[in-house]
């Protein structure tokens, strides 16, 4: 089971960028902190922006530069007429054709790239050799981004695409399947670990004071039963950020089998509109007669707004948090790109947009919202894919289209796209999906999600839905379902209860995943949502090996001017 071994390894992962090798070693830090304090005064500034993208580029940081090149092009087609803004705005392509690129998009780079190859009437001092440059590279991220077509993969289970080369691919190196990652053809990567280094918040996450919060909060949910405690991290799990502690939950008594330890509703929850859901608590509006479920639908006030509710009660508690910012939008686009079946974030878009939006109505960086600071973000380990988790290419136009909704001026720092990022890592991490489909509907449960993960969980949550119910649960989960509705809880609450006999001091876990699959399975989800290899018991006594991480994934390429050695391979066939 050792295939990868005498597999080339993909080539690290580097961009190289008007001849400086993008190594992140903060060298450019204090000075994309100098832009974007001075952007905080000027936030129209192009000048600004474009120096910004640059720093992002050469610090290895293409998502960002692209947002910033992306501002670049918007402010310099305000005034068409200036010379000097031309000029900037053809450096602004320049740089958003490079992230394009250090993104894995060869397709939409090279459409940049193309009309780089049209120079503005006052260009004199560019040269044709410049020209031919941005030529030639264009032709060959086409001719990658052709090979690309071919091996990725298609949205529609039945296209033959599906298929196609892979077997090729992992006969040739000699691998299993579970070491070829391929995306779908709009996908790319990017290099994360879970904080941009001048977000300071991952440090404060764990003070004395948040503790403390969080641990009045934890007495009421919990009944006092549960205590928020600071775990020293394993060492593979200290990653780039140094955090060296992390956050858990401890019993302050002996709790008995099938014990009830803690109840919570969900901070801000969210439905894909697939079916007429609450708006508020999700809960499907199913207007049967007779059906078990809440048959009424309650409209909201609005009458140019199509949201439904349960009730006035989650009506209310809707406006309090979000609805008041959303109220009679048209939503659209984001609910079609949250629909779709994708490896990335998109699932999570209307959560996303909510958190948007009440940070708004509080005036605040949305990851300074009190009630979700603390949980921990989603990020790459470097033992798969080098780090890099999928880049979506409908990032960057969700996030403008939320700023539009919500209003929020584009060149808002408070609202900076590395925010939105961070933010979708910390969904990542800690959403929990709830009833109907799959990604139907989704909840953050800030107090939940401080459990921390072992394959032999002592507790589960009990939801609305009955997925994680075992035959000895069943009659227990319905008495309690009745129980919520009968006292007008919101549905979508969780109630945590235990699967063994624990001990006052013993710390709590939960399953992040199923725990019913295999160790490879449970491997590789672990380590591609979280972030870590799982060392607990069950995973250590288990003779099936772990699975080989990921060596190499579609459009990886590290040669500026020849295609890489695995399309080389390919186009040989
Ligand atoms: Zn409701
Ligand atoms: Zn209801
Ligand atoms: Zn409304
Ligand atoms: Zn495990």
């Amino acid at each position: 089971m050792n295939a990868t071994k005498n597999a080339p390894r993909a080539r690290k992962f580097f961009h190289q960028f008007e001849g400086i090798t993008t190594l992140r070693d903060g060298q450019y830090i204090s000075e994309w902190k100098q832009y974007t304090s001075e952007l905080a005064k000027t936030p129209r500034d192009p000048n600004l922006w474009c120096n910004r993208a640059l720093i992002c580029l050469k610090e290895g940081y293409p998502e960002i530069a692209l947002m910033d090149a992306k501002r670049v092009l918007l402010l310099c087609d305000e005034s068409e007429d200036s010379i000097e803004l031309q000029k900037m705005s053809y450096k602004g392509r320049y740089y958003y054709a490079e992230a394009l690129r250090a993104l894995g998009h060869p397709g939409l780079s090279a459409s940049e790239y193309e009309k780089l190859e049209v120079l503005p009437e006052s260009f004199d001092e560019m040269t044709e050799i410049k020209r031919d440059e941005f030529r030639k590279l264009a032709s060959t991220l086409r001719q990658i981004d052709d090979v690309r077509i071919q091996v990725s993969p298609s949205e529609e289970p039945e296209n033959p695409r599906n298929k196609m080369l892979l077997p090729e691919i992992l006969e040739k190196w000699g691998l299993d399947s579970g070491c070829i990652v391929l995306t779908y053809i709009d996908f790319g990567w990017f290099e994360f670990c879970g904080q941009y280094p001048w977000d300071h918040r991952p440090g404060e996450r764990i003070s004395a004071t948040v503790l403390r919060e969080l641990q009045d909060r934890l007495d009421i949910a919990s009944n006092k039963k549960l205590k928020v405690v600071l775990r020293k991290l394993p060492p593979e799990m200290v990653l780039e950020s140094k955090m060296t502690m992390h956050l858990g939950i401890e019993a302050t008594q002996n709790f008995q089998f099938h014990e009830h330890i803690l109840e919570e509703d969900p901070f801000v929850a969210a439905h894909n509109h697939f079916s007429d859901r609450c708006e508020y608590c999700t809960l499907e509006l199913v207007e049967t007669p007779g059906h078990p479920r809440c048959a009424v639908k309650y409209h909201c006030h609005n009458s140019k707004c199509k949201e439904l509710f349960c009730n006035r009660k989650c009506y209310k508690l809707a406006m309090k948090l979000y609805h008041k910012q959303l109220c009679g939008k048209n939503i659209d686009t984001i609910i079609h790109s949250a629909q779709r079946v994708r490896p990335g974030w998109n699932q999570s878009f209307i959560l996303v947009l909510k958190l948007f939006a009440l940070a708004k109505k509080r005036n605040i960086n949305p990851l300074d919202i009190e009630e979700i600071k603390f949980l921990s973000r989603q990020h790459a380990s470097p033992l798969s894919r080098e780090g890099h988790l999928p880049w979506d290419a409908e990032y960057e136009t969700i996030y403008i289209e939320i700023l539009k909704l919500l209003e929020i001026s584009l060149y808002d720092i408070q609202y900076d796209f590395w925010v939105f990022i961070t933010l979708m890592a910390i969904i990542g991490a800690n959403v929990f999906n709830g009833e109907g489909i799959p990604r139907n509907t989704l909840g953050i449960f800030p107090l939940t999600s401080l459990f921390n993960h072992r394959c032999d969980p002592l507790i589960i949550h009990m939801d609305a839905t009955e997925r994680y119910i075992t035959k000895d649960l069943i009659s227990e989960h319905m008495e309690l379902r009745q129980k919520y509705k009968r006292i007008g809880c919101n549905s979508f609450r969780f109630t945590i209860i235990t699967l063994q006999h624990v001990k006052k001091g013993q710390e709590i876990f939960i399953s992040y995943i199923d725990s019913t699959d295999d160790k490879q399975d449970r491997h590789t989800r672990i380590l591609d949502n979280y972030g870590f290899i799982c060392r607990c018991q069950k995973c250590e006594a288990d003779p099936q090996s772990f699975l080989n991480p990921s060596v190499c994934w579609n459009i990886h390429y590290y040669n500026d001017n020849q295609l890489p050695f695995q399309l080389e391979f390919l186009s040989l066939n």
